[in-house]
């Protein structure tokens, strides 16, 4: 069998704008990723679906597997024929053990690639409005693992660096915090010189504390800073006051959970993530076309007999679209038809088709597209009568409501009221698509929800309360404050417990608008101290 390769990547420290184009690109092509505890949720939830994902550091929950283990796992993958991720938090050599994981594979001449990542040693002081050097504070950087390997006591020289100067950025060090602030001042570093400590850089849960040298360890331990952190010492660290900037951002601290077919997800999450929000890519549900359908194959064989197409979502739009061209069909079979959509997502998609909506409701619900066309097209019935009549052609001719014919193809759990606001015309309500629930996958979305990390969550249908619920088995949801678009989804997602707020219209500006609005009165996100 020919051997397969591994890519040793950095995924950065925690932002997933931060992971490098080329690690996205090789991450969508892999078919196993061995992914490290220090690797962000929001990366997490890029890795593709269908790739195999092997947790091998100590995230919550996972025995950890020792270093050894991981390299041989690495090296059987390979020879299996696999292109292996080994997806590790920050740059893959810098305190990664990345090293020490490619020696096994160099002697069993495996192939393999290293994209580097951005650092945490560097981003994070920088999420935080501090530049590691500065012209008039520091002229180098030193960056030092406060982790010693067991038995190997190679204690820091503090002397040597107190005589360098410079910044100094520890990593693995809050723990031995205390420590390295008494080492540093034992070695003639004065007392007021500004330190940091840096939690969980670059994801909505940052947090600082600035001090100085002497006074960090108290006030670390005060606000109970966790993990990961970095230390930084050094003046730059003022800095910080007048540069901040990560969480001045509108959504700056808002860890927002998206769960829809993951190519819908995308435009919204990125703009979300412009906001400053930190965003969790995790697709709940997927459409699935209903196969076989001789419903709509008949619909496509007399399609000329339609005088209406009703599109309820943009995927009933795609979806139909891509069935027709499949049954060697296209837009000029479609020519005499009008078509209506509910919405500006659906009025899009069907441009993408080259078609032009000729009527959208005012508000986008499947209740008032029904309502209002019907009430257009009685309005039409009735011009063409006064028409006729003009004409002395007598009103028997005239269309009449019960032979306009309408298709409505969507999803088989559509909306009941559409079809009966529209019950005088002949409405062929024509099931296109099913959602289907999906596992969360890699993501353990019920600690995250148990932990208070999510700060919300975005729901656009009911099927996906439902499919979230499933997912949550039991766990207390009143602590979920729910994005919702549509009524009927607010009442799925309040039947659950959870906190609803619902946006004005069924469109992602209004859902963007309705998060921000959240935000604002969202007090119990922690602030930087
Ligand atoms: N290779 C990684 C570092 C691995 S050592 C890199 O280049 O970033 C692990 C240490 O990195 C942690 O103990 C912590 O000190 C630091 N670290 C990693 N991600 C961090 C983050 N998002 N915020 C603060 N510190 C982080």
């Amino acid at each position: 069998m020919e051997k397969g390769i591994v890519y040793l990547i950095g995924a950065g420290p925690g932002d997933a704008g931060l992971l490098t184009r080329r690690a996205y690109d090789v991450l969508q092509t892999a078919d196993v990723v061995l992914y490290d505890s220090l690797v962000g949720d929001a990366i997490l939830s890029l890795i593709p679906e269908g790739c195999r994902k092997i947790a091998v550091g100590k995230r919550a929950g996972n025995h950890l597997l020792p270093q050894e283990e991981t390299n041989v796992l690495l090296l059987r993958e390979a020879l299996d024929g696999n292109r292996v991720v080994r997806l590790k938090g920050g740059d893959p050599f810098l305190f990664g053990r990345g090293g020490e994981e490619l020696e096994l594979l160099a002697e069993n001449q495996v192939a393999f690639e290293v994209i580097p990542g951005v650092t945490s040693a560097i981003a994070v002081p920088a999420y935080n409005g501090i530049p590691v050097t500065h012209r008039d504070w520091a002229s180098s950087v030193h960056i030092i693992t406060a982790h010693r390997r067991a038995g190997k006591t190679e204690p820091i020289d503090y002397k040597a660096l107190v005589k360098m100067g410079g910044t100094f950025v520890f990593l693995m060090g809050v723990r031995a915090l205390p420590e390295i602030c008494a080492g540093l001042l034992a070695a003639g570093m004065p007392a007021e010189t500004s330190a940091a400590v840096l939690e969980r850089g670059t994801t909505a849960a940052q947090r600082r504390v600035t001090a100085t040298v002497q006074t960090l360890p108290e006030a670390c331990e005060k606000a109970r800073i966790g993990m990961p952190a970095i230390i930084v010492v050094g003046e730059v660290c003022r800095l910080s006051e007048e540069f901040a900037w990560a969480e001045k951002r509108p959504l700056a601290g808002e860890k927002i959970l998206l769960m829809r077919p993951r190519h819908l997800i995308r435009e919204f999450a990125g703009r979300l993530r412009e906001k400053g929000a930190e965003v969790l890519e995790v697709p709940l549900i997927e459409t699935r076309m209903i196969e076989p359908n001789p419903q709509l194959e008949a619909a496509f064989d007399s399609v000329s007999q339609y005088q209406w197409i009703v599109f309820t979502s943009p995927s009933g739009v795609r979806l139909f679209f891509e069935a027709l061209a499949a049954h060697r069909q296209d837009l000029r079979s479609l020519m005499h038809c009008r078509i209506a959509v509910i919405g500006e997502g659906s009025r899009r998609e069907l441009e993408k088709h080259g078609f032009i909506a000729d009527f959208m409701p005012e508000t986008y619900t499947g209740e008032a597209l029904g309502r209002e066309l019907c009430v257009y097209l009685q309005n039409r019935i009735g011009e063409r009568q006064a028409e006729q009549e003009d004409k002395r052609t007598g009103a028997e001719n005239a269309d009449r409501a019960g032979n306009l014919r309408i298709l409505i193809p969507r999803a088989k759990e559509g909306n009941p009221e559409l079809v009966s606001c529209l019950k005088e015309f002949a409405v062929e309500d024509l099931p296109l698509y099913e959602t289907v629930p999906l596992d969360s996958g890699i993501l353990n979305l019920k600690e995250l929800v148990q932990k208070g990390e999510i700060t919300t969550a975005v729901f656009t249908s009911a099927s996906m309360v439902r499919s979230f619920v499933r997912q949550m088995e039991g766990t207390e949801l009143t602590g979920v404050r729910a994005a919702c678009i549509g009524k009927q989804t607010a009442a799925a997602a309040e039947a659950a417990g959870m906190q609803i707020f619902i946006a004005e219209q069924a469109k992602l500006e209004s859902l963007e608008k309705l998060i921000l609005e959240m935000h604002t009165t969202h007090e119990h996100i922690e602030r930087p101290l």
